[in-house]
């Protein structure tokens, strides 16, 4: 409860941003916080302790924040999923639709051993589009994936139900 409430004062709504008509959970006002920074990182541990975790994936960008922190704190290797053209040795691809168009997110294709159990990362859970492209590039290298963990998940929008067939162990801090 006691982190629930403090993210729901920290994080703010961006009206019309990027475009009108969004409204956008804005969480920067959590990085000023290290108290917070380490309090979420306690929540996802306890929620996190029976999954056997190999590997933390995060998603582009927001998802390297505490991705990586999560990562070092499970004592497991951490790797980044991007979008196209950024990430410098070789890769695979997926590709997912948006709300106009395409987008494609790459992995680095020795990022983990196959077999590996892969916790999958994101600031926040939408449509669901993101991290089941994302869930695809952990399939094509013959990962497990582990559950994904989430600050926000915006229940409303049903994002979960793209990701329960490739996991059930879906955690949010905040919905
Ligand atoms: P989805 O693919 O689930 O529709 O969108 C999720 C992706 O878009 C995530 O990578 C997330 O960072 C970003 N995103 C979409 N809406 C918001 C928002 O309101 N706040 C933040 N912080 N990220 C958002």
């Amino acid at each position: 409860m006691m982190i629930e409430h403090l993210l729901k004062t920290a994080v703010r709504d961006i009206v019309d941003f990027p475009k009108p008509g969004i409204i956008f959970k804005d969480i920067t006002p959590i990085l000023k916080d290290p108290s917070l920074c380490d309090a979420i990182l306690d929540a996802f541990m306890i929620r996190l302790q029976d999954l056997s975790i190999d590997v933390v994936a995060g998603i582009e960008s927001r998802g390297f924040l505490f991705g990586l922190m999560l990562a070092n704190k499970l004592g497991v290797p951490f790797v980044p999923i991007r979008k196209q053209g950024k990430l410098p040795a070789q890769t695979i691809q997926q590709s997912y639709a948006l709300e106009y168009g395409y987008a494609t997110m790459e992995i680095h294709a020795d990022a983990f051993e196959p077999g590996s159990r892969v916790l999958i990362h994101d600031d926040l859970l939408a449509t669901g589009g993101t991290v089941a492209a994302a869930s695809e590039l952990v399939k094509k290298l013959k990962g497990t994936i582990a559950g994904y963990c989430f600050i926000i998940s915006l229940d409303f929008l049903n994002g979960k139900e793209q990701l329960l067939p490739y996991s059930e162990q879906l955690i949010s801090l905040i919905g």
